[in-house]
């Protein structure tokens, strides 16, 4: 899917959600579509504020709330660092090193096997996304090693 599209994408769901297509609400949205992923929303509101100026963070902070409660967003924590956004539809889970903080997308059917052993186990759903798995990155684990 190109750019073009997830930005018809979203405003289509909020249109389909009686929601307003704000101004702001499109600056946000163009962001999200054109900035790599896992961006602080911080980092958002730094790149909406370049496009237009007059938006507030708590505006910003605001919109992706809402675009998290229509499910346009979601949210991950990797490391000890702030929460980052990503539009839905592009979920994977992370690795992160806790010695130099490598952040590494992996494909959610590495959890499979795990998530298939606690749904029958505890009748939990294990949500691939929303925080990363620590560990050390192969780079840390040879430098440790000489
Ligand atoms: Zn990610
Ligand atoms: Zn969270
Ligand atoms: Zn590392």
């Amino acid at each position: 899917m190109d750019s073009a599209q997830r930005l018809d994408d979203i405003v289509s769901t909020l249109r389909g959600a009686s929601r307003r297509v704000t101004v702001a609400k499109q600056a946000v949205a163009q962001v999200l579509v054109e900035s790599p992923e896992h961006l602080t929303a911080e980092e958002i509101t730094r790149a909406v504020q370049q496009r237009r100026p007059d938006v507030s963070p708590s505006t910003v902070y605001r919109i992706l709330e809402e675009f998290e409660s229509l499910q346009i967003v979601v949210h991950a924590h990797v490391g000890h660092g702030a929460t980052v956004y990503h539009l839905a539809g592009t979920v994977h889970g992370h690795l992160v090193c806790t010695n130099c903080g490598l952040t590494i997308e992996i494909p959610a059917r590495h959890f499979d096997l795990l998530s298939g052993d606690l749904m029958k186990s505890y009748g939990f759903a294990l949500d691939r996304h929303h925080v990363a798995i620590a560990g050390r990155c192969a780079a840390c684990l040879t430098a440790s090693k000489t």
